[in-house]
């Protein structure tokens, strides 16, 4: 019988992993070996060596603990493919960061669960299964360079760069709006569906240089912070930011642009004001579709935002570009670099 293929598991907590608490409700507690024996047809696909990185739920993962799980990827000799299941929360962050910072030599999967196992048609082991099955593909690993980090669930694999949490509690909560999915998982195979686009991820390896990881975690943070534009705000975040010389500690602000990219008029000044000191992005407030340039002018327009030098994130969704933002800041990327990388992204 040939060798099975080897699939490292890293197991990060969440839903997927909890387990019942004495009060009734759930807990974290499952690790990577309890989950990998919950699946027993986990065997006729690899050989699925499990690793307990943590058991959090996903709101509490940071920047660094992504960045020492890319460096213990890259480290791997033995595997052809990598599975990491976390909470769903901020699956959309933690894989993009990942697809950010690695060069892709060999899938990586991300997955998750949206109800506990207790509960009737749990959805953990089947998205662990089809992610193993996704992890050990030959199509993906065929297409590696081309695909980058994945995230699979519900038997669709998406892009980090698109996919999003869209709805709170619905097994179906994963979508790519703009995309659609990369493939789709029928009985044990994995159909391939489309190619993402990857110019931004040459725009990114080329700002941070190969294997940024280990040296964007000893640069340590650059926080940036993630304002929304909503109808009558006053704007008092914008206030105290100016107010302090420290600008509270962030290094750079994603601002969530109405539209196609607009900021109110009652902000603008303070917006732009504050883009002197530290890069100030605007992102789409919508999640998803491209940023206007040249339709509207006039204050809190994108031409006129544009014309006060304000860096737009294309079509990355704010929480990911807050997430690059801070990979590039920490990369000591200047801000001509990061407009080079912005405007990769559509
Ligand atoms: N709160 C959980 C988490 O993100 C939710 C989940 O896993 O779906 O860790």
């Amino acid at each position: 019988m040939p060798a099975k293929p080897l699939v490292q598991y890293f197991a990060l907590g969440g839903t997927i992993a909890t387990m019942p608490a004495e009060s009734g409700a759930m807990k974290q507690g499952l690790g990577a070996d309890d989950l990998i024996r919950m699946v027993p047809a986990l065997a006729d696909v690899a050989d699925v060596r499990g690793e307990t990185v943590a058991r959090i739920g996903s709101s509490n993962l940071t920047v660094d603990v992504m960045l020492q799980l890319a460096q213990r990827v890259e480290a791997l000799a033995d595997a052809v493919g990598v599975v990491i299941s976390q909470g769903t929360d901020t699956l959309e962050e933690t894989s993009f960061i990942l697809d950010c910072v690695l060069a892709p030599s060999l899938p990586v999967v991300f997955t998750a669960a949206m109800r506990n196992p207790r509960l009737t048609s749990a959805d953990g082991a089947g998205n662990l299964l089809a992610s193993v099955r996704v992890a050990a593909s030959p199509w993906m690993r065929a297409h590696v360079g081309a695909i980058g980090t994945v995230v699979t669930f519900l038997d669709h694999v998406y892009a980090p760069f698109d996919v999003v949490k869209s709805e709170t509690s619905r097994i179906d909560t994963f979508r790519s709006p703009a995309t659609g999915p990369l493939a789709t998982l029928i009985e044990d195979r994995v159909i391939p569906l489309s190619l993402p686009v990857r110019d931004w991820k040459r725009a990114v390896d080329a700002a941070l240089g190969a294997k940024p990881a280990a040296r964007l975690l000893a640069a340590g943070r650059k926080p940036v912070a993630l304002l929304w534009a909503a109808m009558d705000e006053t704007g008092g975040f914008l206030d105290a930011l100016l107010a302090d010389p420290a600008h509270l500690g962030y290094a750079g602000i994603v601002f969530a642009g109405t539209g196609g990219g607009h900021v109110p008029e009652t902000l603008v000044e303070r917006v732009e004001r504050l883009n002197r000191s530290l890069p100030v992005l605007i992102a789409p407030r919508t999640g998803a579709g491209p940023l206007l340039a040249s339709t509207y002018e006039g204050p809190g327009s994108e031409i006129g935002l544009r014309q006060a030098g304000l860096i737009f994130s294309g079509r990355l969704h704010p929480l990911k570009t807050r997430l690059l933002l801070e990979l590039l800041l920490r990369g000591g990327v200047d801000r001509a670099g990061i407009a080079r990388v912005f405007a990769a992204c559509g």
